[in-house]
């Protein structure tokens, strides 16, 4: 990242507007690289030095990579009037502007959601033709069996005639099963099984591309992906 002053750079950190940038510095809140500085057009270099508000590391990245666990009961958008959001879940220190979830989980939902505020990454990773797989632990009312595994890996149509891409499914202990797909059509994993004669009671997405959920993560918390992980995505 080039050089950047300090008011623009904290803006657009989403540390307030220029003027509320302009109040934290002369207030002495603002440290680099340990010493305070009220001068708002001091230059400082991002990926280089530390620059602290009232103690506290800010995140110096042109995108923020998120990954959720999302629990039941929060819709994935970004603002609701009504619902509570998986972006309301997130700690001061993950919010920025711009962020938006990559993608849905329904409502009852549980599991991986990667949350950013980079437009192109999230496109590239949603795009049909790039076929990310998303990877379902599906809890049924009645156990899946093999003849479920070779319809799901022919390719399901729906209630509504919709085609789905082969996807793969293989069986858990007693009524769970894993569902592997590449499409992200609504409520899709949830029809796949219904075009089968099964309704999922539970569904918790545990992987995107070729990256896990993270077990360490209690619902409703949020931590930053590294890049090697963000690479993992897609
Ligand atoms: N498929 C569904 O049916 N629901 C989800 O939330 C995700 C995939």
């Amino acid at each position: 990242m080039p050089l950047l002053r300090l008011d623009k750079l904290l803006a657009g950190q989403g540390q307030g507007s220029r003027k509320e940038v302009h109040t934290l510095l002369r207030g002495g809140r603002v440290q680099v690289d340990g010493q305070t500085v009220t001068d708002a057009g001091q230059k400082v270099d991002p990926d280089r030095q530390r620059v602290t508000l009232d103690g506290h590391a800010l995140l110096w990245r042109a995108h923020l990579y998120l990954m959720m666990n999302k629990p039941a009961g929060v819709i994935s958008a970004s603002r609701d009037p009504k619902a509570r959001t998986v972006l309301d879940l997130l700690p001061a220190d993950l919010c920025r502007p711009g962020l938006f979830p990559a993608g849905r989980l329904d409502k009852d939902t549980e599991g991986f959601l990667l949350i950013t505020d980079d437009g192109a990454f999230a496109h590239d990773i949603l795009a049909p033709r790039r076929h990310v797989e998303k990877i379902y632990l599906a809890t049924l009312d009645r156990p899946a069996d093999t003849a479920d595994t070779d319809a799901f890996a022919t390719g399901l149509t729906l209630e509504d005639g919709l085609h789905c891409l082969p996807a793969r499914l293989w069986l858990g202990e007693g009524t769970d099963a894993y569902a592997a797909v590449r499409e992200g059509k609504f409520h899709q994993v949830r029809r796949m099984f219904a075009a089968r004669g099964k309704q999922v009671v539970h569904l918790r997405r545990i992987q995107i591309g070729g990256l896990a959920l993270d077990e360490s993560l209690a619902p409703g918390e949020a931590r930053e992906l590294t890049p090697a992980e963000r690479d993992r995505i897609g």
